[in-house]
């Protein structure tokens, strides 16, 4: 297969996506639900109908791309990403994983590679929960894991619910768990995305072969102490709630730096009240991200967090409060298929390198439950989610041609 032929067919596919944003010239805007959505979907649908497959739109925002296989009673595999993107985001992350797979469709159907079992592009809604402050929706339904409440509790900034944004872009959200896939119809997923970090860029390297996506653990925590005269008050008769608050938040990223295995926390807001510069502060509110591959590192650094905020704010004389905003637990993604992108990346000679996911994807949704395996593509110098995103046209049509190799093995069974 013409490594240039494909670079070309993604190319232009890619840049005519480009143009279905609210915010043309401000990166890519597109939001679940809207216009550009429905744009987008279209142009994916008529792509996949030029490609010889079956189209279907499901209850939830989802599309699907069908290439039957000789026996379609078989488990299917399926590829795919997301077709939403957050606001000002990049023309890459998400819809390029849907371009190649397209591709890879096409390249199946070129090369006269007939699949045992059928081959599924998808294009999920809704991965990146920009509006609703939720995320894997489509994926999520793929799986039977949303329903109609499940709609109505979630809104925009708008105050526009999942359940009437789905209803004015044409869906009806009572039908949502129709969107699930019959139990053992799905056999194995796989995912080509951007990297969205620096790593295969800095390091030259062409293939990121994911091995885990890290789990998730995010906080809120108040710490309550008293408001005081900052000129008046002795240094042993406060009750600050900034001395307390920092004594805890100075000491998290050494506790992730101890686990040595990529373990990360980060405390990315942090809010004196009343916040004056003459005022003890009475309250802080400060954020907490625990991201691991190893669930057991991401407890044990909540754990620390937990008692030193008991002993801080003990010793001050005041209280706290950790609120618990997001748990994820970590996905380790599926040995066989790797291990056979791993031979066809040395089959073609590009250089690659097993490494986890930072970020959550569909895969993250969908690898709880069935065999599921993700591919990385370089991103210019790790810039995501922002205008500057950018990845190499051919790097997307290398990670494709060892993702038509894969899908001629794996399709086969
Ligand atoms: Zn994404």
């Amino acid at each position: 297969m013409a490594v240039e032929q494909m670079t070309g067919r993604i190319a232009r596919d890619l840049e005519y996506l480009k143009r279905f944003t609210s915010t043309p010239g401000k990166g890519c805007t597109r939001l679940p639900f809207t216009k550009e959505a429905r744009e987008a979907v279209d142009f994916l649908k008529k792509l996949m109908e030029e490609a010889g497959l079956e189209v279907k739109e499901d209850t939830a925002g989802n599309v699907f791309g069908i290439l039957y296989g000789e026996d379609p009673s078989l488990p299917c595999v399926m590829m795919g990403s997301h077709y939403d993107s957050v606001y000002n985001g990049g023309d890459y992350d998400g819809i390029a994983g849907i371009i190649c797979a397209i591709e890879a469709a096409r390249q199946l159907q070129e090369q006269g590679i007939k699949p045992h079992c059928s081959f599924v592009v998808a294009g999920f809604c809704d991965e990146e929960g920009m509006r609703f402050g939720n995320g894997y929706f489509g994926s999520g339904a793929m799986l039977g894991h949303r329903d109609l409440d499940y709609c109505k509790q979630f809104k925009d900034k708008d105050d526009i619910s999942i359940y009437d944004a789905m209803k004015s872009y044409g869906l009806i959200p009572e039908r949502i768990e129709e969107a699930k896939w019959k139990e053992g119809s799905i056999g194995k997923f796989v995912e080509l995305h951007i990297e969205q970090g620096p790593v295969l860029d800095a390091e030259e390297i062409e293939i990121g072969l994911v091995d885990h996506i890290v789990g998730i653990q995010r906080y809120m925590i108040t710490v309550e102490g008293r408001s005081d005269h900052a000129g008046t008050t002795p240094m042993d008769m406060r009750k600050d709630a900034v001395e307390a608050a920092t004594k805890v938040i100075s000491k998290i990223p050494d506790w992730a730096r101890e686990k040595a295995d990529g373990t990360v926390a980060t405390v990315g807001l942090i809010h004196t009240i009343p916040g004056g510069v003459n005022i003890v502060a009475e309250k802080v509110e400060f954020t907490v991200d625990i991201r691991s591959k190893n669930n057991d590192n991401i407890n044990d650094i909540a754990n620390r967090i937990r008692h030193a905020l008991e002993r801080e704010t003990e010793e001050i004389g005041g209280s706290f409060n950790m609120e618990t905003k997001l748990v994820i637990t970590p996905v380790e993604l599926d040995h066989e298929i790797l291990e056979i992108m791993e031979e066809k990346c040395k089959e073609l000679h590009y250089t690659y390198k097993y490494l986890p996911s930072g970020a959550g994807h569909d895969s993250l949704e969908i690898g709880q439950v069935l065999p599921t395996a993700m591919i990385f593509v370089p991103s210019k110098d790790g810039r995501s989610h922002c205008m500057e995103e950018f990845t190499k046209y051919s790097d997307l049509a290398k990670a494709t041609q060892v993702m038509v190799g894969l899908l001629t093995e794996i399709t086969r069974e």
